[in-house]
């Protein structure tokens, strides 16, 4: 069976070093505890919390919590980190101890359709997971969701430049069309032999690079004229078609 984020994560968890004895005590009573139907897992919950002596006690305590009551799904899917507890008194001694340390987590409560009620905090924001995950020492899950952030906002400038470039082109598009129809006009009507040798030329290269710009196109010319040159010439061009259009008699297509 594959092994789940999850497993992971605790597992990186469970092999980090516990110096202090005080710390190594309340690790060691968390994993170790054997809950019965009997027995008031809130009030051992405040217990632990009221047996923290050194400053680093609080973040081990919620660390074997996690691994104890945690879960945490893969970043690269979505963000989603819980502790699941079997009473909403189990629940709330946790929310305090959590929020001594600096987290208020969301609370809830799930209501399987055939089983006991589970009572839910959790996170769904990124940072805070974060945040939560580099306080408890998980910093790998940390960098995980560092990562899969990075992923999805190179993803999403990527999509963004691809529409810009797709409007750009459109636009280009746009712009050359009208140029382009004056110049299949006077194409047609055989008109153009009669136009001066650069205005010709001008007006075979459009017709072969419809999607490029203007200042790209007079870089193919030769000589290289400027954006603005070919700007002027494309006007020329325009004038004679429209000068064109208007001697031809009215017929269907050309009201
Ligand atoms: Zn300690």
């Amino acid at each position: 069976m594959k092994e789940s984020f999850s497993q992971k994560c605790k597992e990186a968890l469970t092999a980090l070093t516990i110096r202090k004895k005080c710390c190594r005590y309340l690790w060691d009573a968390v994993l170790h505890a054997e809950p019965s139907d009997n027995t008031d897992t809130a009030a051992q919950i405040r217990a632990w919390g009221e047996s923290c002596r050194c400053d680093a006690c609080l973040s081990v305590l919620i660390r074997a919590l996690f691994v104890r009551y945690g879960a945490m799904t893969d970043p690269q899917k979505r963000y989603h980190l819980e502790f699941t507890f079997r009473s909403e008194a189990e629940r709330n001694a946790a929310a305090a101890l959590l929020e001594n340390a600096g987290f208020m987590m969301h609370a809830s409560v799930r209501h399987p359709a055939n089983g006991k009620e589970k009572w839910i905090l959790y996170y769904k924001s990124s940072g805070n997971m974060e945040d939560f995950l580099a306080y408890i020492g998980a910093s790998a899950a940390a960098f995980d969701i560092m990562n899969a952030k990075i992923v999805k906002e190179f993803r999403n400038s990527v999509n963004r430049q691809v529409n810009c470039d797709t409007a750009n082109i459109e636009k280009q598009l746009e712009a050359s069309k009208k140029y382009i129809d004056a110049i299949r006009l006077l194409t047609e009507t055989g008109a153009i032999s009669k136009l001066p040798e650069n205005l010709q030329k001008t007006a075979r290269l459009r017709l072969e690079y419809e999607q490029v710009s203007l200042a790209e196109l007079g870089n193919l010319c030769e000589p290289k004229v400027s954006k603005s040159g070919m700007k002027h010439r494309m006007e020329k061009l325009l004038e004679y078609a429209a000068g064109l259009q208007a001697e031809m008699p009215c017929t269907p297509e050309n009201p």
